[in-house]
């Protein structure tokens, strides 16, 4: 599965739902589920944001109000990538993203000013778009994570929580049967 490595608090931010536009001054013409890995570098700098609105409230909402409760080093949810824009506008003009995907289903990515404040919208940046996400089940998974785009071997089944190297069934859970490579595996 594709995967792309946030650092916190970001990367939590996208699995609790509260951040759905991640940004990026790279794009990507990848399409579909990515794995949101938490980067294990936890710098001073974004430790600090924490303490400020609107980061804070969301975080304390959430129950993650002390730095060591941030998973690090660890794929913590899934989503669906579903558009990669170029950033056009000046952000005080930016109110969102609007389009019809195929088989008529309508997104909606407005630019909020909580999404303004978990992001960097300037133009010429890429707004990336995540839909469905979902956290890993039963919990995060360790991983080491990279720059770009990278590979996760999935090392448990996200449907049914089997364990084992699932490509080596040609990508087919031997449990519960999911096709992982039709998600991208
Ligand atoms: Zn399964």
């Amino acid at each position: 599965m594709k995967a792309l490595t946030l650092t916190q608090p970001w990367a939590t931010l996208v699995a609790l739902g509260e951040k759905r536009i991640e940004t990026r001054g790279w794009s990507t013409k990848y399409r579909g589920e990515i794995a949101i890995h938490a980067a294990k570098n936890f710098p001073l700098e974004p430790r600090e944001i924490c303490r400020e609105k609107p980061f804070l409230p969301v975080l304390t909402k959430a129950g993650l109000d002390l730095y060591d409760q941030f998973p690090l080093g660890k794929v913590i949810a899934v989503a669906v990538l579903v558009n990669v824009q170029k950033i056009q506008h000046a952000p005080e003009k930016h109110i969102g993203y609007q389009w019809e995907g195929l088989g008529g289903t309508k997104y909606e990515f407005p630019l909020t000013p909580q999404e303004r404040a978990f992001g960097n919208h300037t133009p010429g940046r890429y707004a990336w778009m995540f839909d469905r996400v979902t956290v890993v089940l039963p919990s995060p998974v360790p991983a080491r994570g990279a720059l770009s785009l990278w590979n996760w071997p999935l090392p448990v089944c996200l449907v049914c929580t089997w364990r084992g190297k699932i490509e080596l069934n040609n990508g087919i859970c031997p449990q519960c049967e999911h096709d992982w490579k039709a998600d991208g595996l």
